[in-house]
């Protein structure tokens, strides 16, 4: 029988897993070190914060692996010999391999600064990273976090629930602008500043000191700032996590090699999830780099449906992301650039408030929609889906919102101020545009 080996049991080597168990009958051994089963990353707040227990992000029983004939190694993988099919682990024993799938996940970026592997600094992205926060976060009044991603928010918040203050140090102009808009950027950094976060915006770390005792102290900033601290949470994005690759014959750039089949160079060996580099097929177009949960998902879905013999390529299709800051849900869908492109224009409306907000883009010539970011409210995915693949036009969807709209009954109900915003805003646009009201 054949063996298919994974290495991380993420969501990409799970998915595999799980997708090629459901299609054949092939040995499946599933290797990682950071936990005997697959957990929700994403999770991992709410341990800390005390809505969920370790137990409760799993998503499978423990029995679920050996009934399915999974078979889960708790061990790192320290080598891969490709010239025979072998991987050799930490404890020592050799694993053979037909087919080999590298899903290794991330690393958190560090960028050399001085002091950045005090005790008291550390990044987050393992259990064991959760584990080291409990600690080091232990009585403490005040933290320092930089970088100012997903995952420094959901920091901040984390530290925040424990009434541990804390300052967040960004180098942007504002928080997530190099993917945010101006505005959708504005409101996210008042609803940090709302929960009493301190923001210091276009600032950057020059160094941690350390205290008598060894641990951190304070961070000194470029403006020359020093900021006293008993915790620095170094959250400036992540990398490709390649350390068992980089001494194998299989490629690596920034991240594991790849083409749009998700096969490396070396025949039998394929690469899913944040670990990987995914060739641009297109001449002179950079190559890719997806580090999301849902990304991941869906690498190992095509993937695993090639590992069976149907070779498929991964298509990203439309694009789609959701996130929390603090009290407000963030969902993405299609193409919002943070700087307004060429032959594009936006609709923009917010509340008062600063608490909702929605932004459409959509094509100069057609009106057809490219992309749309909304805050406060939740939108059916496939619904929008379908908008951006069939060429919506955004009169057509200001006036359908409600039928993409899944909050709560009793939520408030915005609809009534998009459309009268987007009448005041786009008086020229013909009359059939704005009050496009057929569905289909
Ligand atoms: C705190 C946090 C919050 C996040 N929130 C979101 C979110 O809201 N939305 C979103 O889209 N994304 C989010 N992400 C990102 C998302 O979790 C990742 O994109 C996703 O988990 C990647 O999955 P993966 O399977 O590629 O790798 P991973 O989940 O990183 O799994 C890889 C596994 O391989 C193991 N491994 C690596 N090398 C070896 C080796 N040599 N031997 C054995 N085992 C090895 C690793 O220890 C790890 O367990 C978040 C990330 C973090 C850290």
């Amino acid at each position: 029988m054949e063996h298919l080996v994974i290495i991380g049991n993420g969501i990409a080597g799970i998915t595999i897993a799980r997708n090629v168990r459901k299609q054949l009958d092939m040995k499946i051994t599933v290797i990682s070190s950071e936990s005997k089963y697959f957990f929700s990353r994403t999770a991992l707040m709410y341990i800390y914060m005390g809505h969920m227990k370790f137990e409760d992000t799993k998503p499978y029983e423990d029995w679920f692996w050996e009934k399915n004939k999974i078979n889960l190694v708790y061990a790192h993988v320290d080598k891969i010999d490709t010239d025979n099919k072998l991987l050799v682990l930490n404890n020592g024993e050799t694993i053979n391999y037909d087919k080999l799938v590298v899903a290794t996940g991330s690393h958190s970026n560090k960028f050399g600064w001085p002091g950045q592997d005090l005790p008291g600094v550390q990044g987050l992205f393992t259990i064991q990273d959760l584990e080291l926060l409990e600690k080091n976060t232990k009585d403490i009044k005040h933290a320092v976090i930089i970088g100012g991603g997903l995952v420094g928010i959901e920091l901040a918040e984390m530290l925040h629930s424990r009434n541990i203050h804390v300052t967040f140090l960004i180098r942007e102009d504002y928080y997530w602008n190099n993917i945010l808009p101006k505005e959708d950027s504005q409101l996210i950094c008042k609803e940090i500043l709302q929960n009493g976060i301190d923001l210091i915006l276009k600032t950057n770390l020059k160094e941690i000191l350390s205290g008598k005792d060894g641990r951190v102290r304070a961070v000194v900033t470029d403006k020359g700032d020093e900021l006293e601290c008993q915790f620095v949470g170094l959250t400036p994005g992540v990398h490709p996590n390649i350390d068992v690759v980089k001494d194998s014959k299989i490629e690596t750039g920034r991240g594991v090699l790849v083409n749009e089949y998700l096969e490396t160079n070396i025949p039998d060996v394929y690469a899913a999830g944040d670990c990987i580099e995914i060739k641009a097929i297109r001449e002179g177009a950079p190559n890719r780099l997806e580090q999301l949960w849902y990304t991941a998902r869906m690498h190992g879905e095509a993937l695993a449906k090639t590992i069976c013999g149907n070779r498929t390529k991964y298509e990203r299709g439309i694009w789609f992301n959701s996130a929390k800051f603090f009290d407000i849900e963030y969902q993405t869908y299609g193409f919002i650039s943070n700087v307004q492109r060429a032959g594009e224009k936006t609709f923009f409306w917010q509340d008062k408030e600063m608490k909702h907000a929605v932004r459409i883009v959509y094509k100069e010539d057609d009106k057809s929609i490219v992309g749309v970011n909304v805050f406060g409210i939740r939108l059916r995915h496939k619904v929008f889906e379908n908008w951006i693949k069939e060429k919506k036009t955004v009169g057509y969807v200001v006036n359908n919102l409600r039928r993409a709209n899944f909050d709560p009954e009793f939520f408030k109900k915005y609809e009534p101020a998009i459309i009268k915003e987007f009448k005041k805003q786009n008086p020229e646009m013909e009359e059939s545009i704005i009050t496009e009201k057929t569905f289909s």
